[in-house]
């Protein structure tokens, strides 16, 4: 039987400053910062996870903080935007809350008969709120500072820009097991098991745009969901038998993952759901303290030494250190 991808488990972005990030995703969008580790590549470096309460997959934004990091540009063979889902009854509170902060917003646009608003993170990376009907796509962060009521419910879609987008489309469809469920114009949108929220995938064919260059501001990479080890190494012997050069399994301490680069350019990982973030702090404690994987743990007091000092915002009260001016984009 072929393994099953089960949709999103995570998209990995770039940032600069850090704090600027924690105000930005767990302040203003209401995320709850799941975990704060650093990179396992670079210990020097801040790695963030942004999720539902337990940073469910499907739900879990991350980002590496390289402060001083040159900015990227958005462009083919990259994932160009990160859709949040919302109830749709709630895009205009979050336009009325881009305004307030003076997030840099665009006018709701509809697609697949959906409202979408886009807007962008202080480092200029594309997001957008999705306005989704019905219940049961997730569970609101309820401590954070927007109202459970508007608050985000995960994440909805990404969207991946290429330059020629058959190969992708056949991966997706031939070997990952995405269904096309739809076409606007050059958007294709694939959905995966269940589809819906967190399980749906737009490939956007943009001949004549140039090249993203991943840095500040830009997706390093986007997960897919597998159940289990076993699946992942079905995954990785179906993947690497058509010719592709997949990692080994790496264990990145709340999942294990492999990575391929698919044929447009983006960067791609098959994550397992377990063990989860709760693998070594309990749900309560989530993202409050520095966690290191064991290997690193003996140099604890040298990472820490050398990581800048953050503060988690708390509810509305004490959220807004940051300013949130227009990025460059
Ligand atoms: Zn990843």
């Amino acid at each position: 039987m072929n393994p099953e991808i089960r949709g999103i488990h995570h998209i990995t972005a770039i940032a600069g400053d850090p704090q600027r990030n924690i105000d930005f995703y767990a302040g203003l969008l209401g995320l709850r910062l799941v975990k704060r580790t650093v990179n396992f590549d670079d210990p020097g470096a801040y790695h963030f996870y942004y999720g539902d309460e337990t940073g469910r997959p499907g739900t879990i934004l991350t980002f590496f903080s390289w402060p001083g990091s040159p900015q990227g540009r958005r462009g083919t063979g990259q994932v160009i935007a990160a859709a949040f889902a919302v109830p749709e009854a709630s895009l205009d509170y979050w336009a009325e809350r881009f305004k307030a902060h003076k997030v840099p917003f665009e006018e709701p646009l509809s697609r697949f008969g959906e409202n979408s608003i886009a807007f962008y993170d202080p480092d200029g990376l594309q997001l957008e709120m999705t306005g989704v009907s019905g219940s049961g796509y997730g569970i609101p962060w309820r401590e954070g500072p927007v109202p459970p009521e508007h608050a985000v419910r995960g994440l909805h879609s990404a969207t991946l820009s290429e330059e020629g987008y058959e190969r992708t489309a056949a991966l997706l469809a031939e070997t990952l097991g995405f269904r096309l469920g739809g076409q606007e114009e050059n958007r294709f949108r694939y959905e995966a098991g269940t589809g819906g929220p967190r399980a749906i995938v737009d490939v956007v064919c943009l001949p004549a745009a140039p090249p993203g260059r991943i840095a500040a501001g830009t997706v390093h990479h986007i997960a897919w969901r597998t159940p289990d080890d076993e699946d992942q190494k079905a995954w990785r012997r179906r993947i690497a038998g058509l010719g592709y050069y997949v990692s080994p399994v790496l264990d990145r301490q709340y999942f294990r993952s492999i990575y391929f680069r698919e044929t447009g350019g983006v960067l791609f990982e098959i994550a397992t759901d377990p063990p989860g973030f709760t693998a070594d702090e309990p749900s309560e404690a989530l993202g409050q303290s520095l966690k290191l994987p064991p290997w690193l743990e003996a140099n604890r007091r040298c990472i820490e030494a050398d990581l800048p000092d953050i503060v988690l915002p708390g509810r509305e009260s004490d959220f807004g250190r940051s300013s949130y001016n227009s990025p460059s984009k």
